[in-house]
């Protein structure tokens, strides 16, 4: 398989090449340029079927021009030590839990493919890589965990001095080694901004190899296609009905991964596209305008999302087309008290704690239930685990979470942050003098 940008065509790259690039160079994203028919593959995995197994069949099927069995083998070794947990919640509903990761969220599974395809590759040519993250919180922590002791690859956060919770501080700061977290004296914007000027400054282009690890890289993107591959494996025997994916959304990577792989041969009926009230997507379908604006705040804050950057790749994939696209994904919009309801509801029906995200995947499948009718099996995805969102989950039950052990394990440890100045100089001082 190889990769193109999706404003042109022309130029076709390795996957190799595209995870080292982040964005293509006109302003595209990478986007892979053929459709391999994987129905026969996909045929033979069953319920039994590890994740690491799967992905690994899947990874050398998309990758074998440019990867052995072997260097797939380590990849997909070195990336999962965690897998998918699919649960039933009633006849037509069934949540993938995506959580079982290191930050408690389905990044996790991005961060750790794109994390251990560039060591292979750096592996190949014995240079180091300079990762390069500013993070508002959340995304800093899955990249730190998923880069923790890759061989030839330093990561460096900048994170906001005090903006940040106390949780996620921990998480970016205490695990050293190649992971270094710099404090910085301003804004999450200033800390986007210093690195944006990183990445054009000659001296630190000349000298160092820094790369990004943010969402829209293709190493991220891709493998999260292969979850919904499994969710399907593990179902496939008890499925009588069509097969939905319903998939909680901000900037819609995960919904395009899940559209990869229907591509690939899939056998889903089609997907629900569900949002807060950041809802471009639900409109566009249901509508024909894309009309991006400024988000607002919800509870399901990872999706407050007003200009959805992989709405260009589902342009792509469709062709441009709005009936395309409308005959395979389906709109569904929940607001921020249907959220809490659903939470509350969720608890006391199935005695589990969702996050919010969750919530308005979950509300989202009822929806379109009750629209279009009950003959149908709907696998939610399940992003992120509940107690990383204390405060709406105990407003929404009134009860109070306990946090699983690895994240109280984390607030024992003691931070170690470098204080730097708000300006690319302190930043450029360090790398400069380290790298
Ligand atoms: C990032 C995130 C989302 C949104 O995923 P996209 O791929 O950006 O659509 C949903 N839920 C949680 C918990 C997230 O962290």
């Amino acid at each position: 398989m190889k990769f193109s940008s999706t404003r042109s065509r022309d130029k076709e790259i390795t996957f190799g090449k595209a995870i080292f690039q982040g964005l293509a160079p006109d302003g595209g994203l990478y986007h892979p340029t053929s459709i391999p028919d994987l129905k026969e593959l996909f045929a033979g995995f069953s319920g039994s079927t590890s994740y690491n197994e799967l992905t690994e069949k899947v990874t050398y099927e998309l990758l074998k021009e440019e990867l052995n069995k072997e260097a797939v083998k380590r990849i997909i070794n070195s990336a999962y030590s965690f897998s998918p947990f699919l649960r039933r919640l009633d006849d037509n509903l069934l949540i993938l839990e995506l959580f079982h990761g290191s930050s408690y969220a389905f990044k996790d599974f991005g961060a750790c493919f794109l994390a251990a395809s560039m060591e292979e590759y750096l592996s190949l040519n014995t240079k180091r890589a300079v990762i390069l993250v500013a993070t508002s919180g959340d995304t800093g922590s899955a990249v730190a965990q998923a880069f923790y002791k890759k061989k030839n690859i330093d990561v460096v956060i900048l994170y906001p001095s005090g903006r940040v919770s106390n949780l996620q501080e921990k998480q970016l700061t205490t695990l050293q080694e190649n992971i270094i977290a710099l404090e910085v004296k301003g804004s999450f914007d200033d800390c986007q901004k210093i690195v944006k000027q990183a990445f054009v400054d000659q001296d630190l282009i000349n000298n160092i190899n820094l790369t990004s690890a943010n969402s829209i890289n293709l190493g991220r993107l891709m493998p999260q296609a292969f979850y919904y591959i499994y969710a399907y494996a593990q179902i496939k025997n008890q499925l009588k009905d069509d097969l939905y994916f319903t998939v909680p959304s901000g900037n819609f990577g995960n919904l395009t991964a899940g559209i990869y792989a229907w591509q690939w041969g899939l056998p889903a009926k089609g997907f629900v596209a569900a949002t807060n009230v950041n809802d471009v997507v639900p409109e566009y379908l249901n509508e024909g305008i894309y009309t991006p604006r400024a988000s607002v705040a919800t509870f399901s804050n990872a999706m407050d999302v007003g200009n959805p950057s992989n709405f260009e790749r589902m342009q792509t994939i469709f062709n441009n087309s709005h009936d395309k696209m409308k005959s395979i994904i389906h709109g569904e919009v929940v607001t921020d008290n249907e959220t809490l309801d659903t939470i509350k509801l969720v608890k006391e029906k199935h005695d589990i704690f969702i996050d919010p995200h969750t919530a308005v995947g979950i509300l989202s499948a009822k929806k379109f239930l009750k629209e279009t009718g009950n003959d149908k099996q709907i696998i939610i995805l399940s992003t992120a685990h509940a107690a990383k969102f204390p405060e709406t989950v105990e407003k929404a039950t009134g009860m109070e979470m306990q946090l699983p052990e690895g994240l109280k394990k984390t607030l024992t440890l003691e931070k170690h942050s470098i204080p730097v100045e708000n300006s690319l100089s302190d930043l450029k001082e360090y790398l400069l003098g380290n790298y």
